[in-house]
């Protein structure tokens, strides 16, 4: 039996094939920085003639001004980068409306230079409806609920009624309780450079690596807020907590979640505020947790990925 290769096509049906898809294809050439090519279908969703898209500026100032900023520095830098990458924002149509697109982007490149951009945009109005209503939706469940919808560990709720539980039992026993703050560092500059999705993903990933940094049953983990977690350790003192302090930087450490744009390393770094108190009856639950979180500072003003230490532990 012998194959017989199919010829290919010619640039007719190509061009037939892109111009009949949904999604509306583009090409712009880096040095000049002017569209060589955008599909007409732009025209049918936007309204704007595809003679209009004439350099980058016409996609710049077709953008939701509140998308604008970040789109257009993310998209540059993944250029420049030469990282293929996508982008979700909204794009203005004649009638003045928005619609919400989502930009695929490949990077050509010659050697080590950008050559072009090739793309394509798809509607997503739809999608970012579904989208917005879940997110509504989860919202709401979060305020009734005890986990962070994000992480999987417990959330700040969770740590109030915890820390109140936790504070009362140590009052009784006079057993020393532990609490660290722990905050990632220009954990913006990560979000600013890599974007949100992966800015979700390393916090996913730090819950996860800091949850195996205490396994005594009453020691408690939370995401008390965006980027910020706490280990609350019942009946530890400062020795141990130090313990806990220590792997926690450690783990971080050794995941090694590349972070190019933090001033301190080229990993990923945590600061923390560590304290441990005995609870009397004129000891008061959030002039401690205020103390921690004072520390946690001194942490980041010192320089960062490192641990500070209450040196009058009671
Ligand atoms: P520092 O080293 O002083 O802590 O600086 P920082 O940039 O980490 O601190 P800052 O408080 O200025 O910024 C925290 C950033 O964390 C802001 C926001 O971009 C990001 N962030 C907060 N919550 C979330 C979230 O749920 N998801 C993502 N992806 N980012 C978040
Ligand atoms: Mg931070
Ligand atoms: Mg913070």
């Amino acid at each position: 039996m012998s194959l017989i290769p199919p010829s290919p096509p010619d640039s007719d049906v190509y061009k037939t094939l892109l111009e009949s898809t949904k999604a509306i294809p583009w090409r712009i050439d880096w040095q000049t920085m002017t569209f060589s090519y955008i599909g007409p279908q732009i025209e049918a969703l936007l309204g704007w003639a595809p003679q209009s898209w004439v350099s980058v500026d016409d996609w710049v100032e077709r953008m939701h001004p509140d998308d604008r900023e970040y789109v257009v520095n993310f998209c540059v830098s993944q250029s420049r980068a030469g990282v293929d990458h996508e982008a979700d924002y909204r794009a203005l149509t004649v009638n003045g409306d928005y619609v919400w697109i989502r930009d695929v982007v490949h990077v050509v490149r010659q050697g080590d230079e950008v050559e072009a951009l090739i793309g394509f945009m798809f509607d997503i109005s739809e999608r970012k409806k579904t989208e917005e209503h879940l997110i509504r939706l989860q919202k709401q469940l979060e305020e009734y609920s005890f986990q962070d919808g994000l992480t999987g560990i417990a959330n700040r709720r969770m740590f109030d009624t915890v820390l109140e539980r936790e504070w009362a039992s140590a009052q009784r026993s006079q057993l020393p309780l532990s609490l660290i703050i722990l905050d990632i560092d220009f954990f913006k500059q990560y979000n600013d450079h890599y974007g949100h999705i992966k800015g979700d993903e390393a916090l996913r990933q730090v819950a996860r690596t800091l949850s195996l940094a205490a396994n005594r049953p009453r020691d408690f983990i939370a995401r008390i807020g965006g980027e910020e977690f706490v280990w609350l350790l019942p009946e530890t003192d400062a020795a141990s907590a130090r313990q806990v302090a220590r792997r926690c930087l450690h783990l971080i450490c050794q995941q090694q979640i590349e972070h190019g744009f933090s001033a301190v390393s080229k990993l990923l770094t945590l600061s923390l505020g560590v304290g441990t108190h005995i609870v009397t009856p004129n000891s008061n639950m959030l002039a401690f947790v205020e103390s921690v979180d004072k520390l946690l500072y001194q942490a980041k003003r010192n320089g960062r990925m490192r641990a500070e230490f209450a040196e009058h532990e009671v």
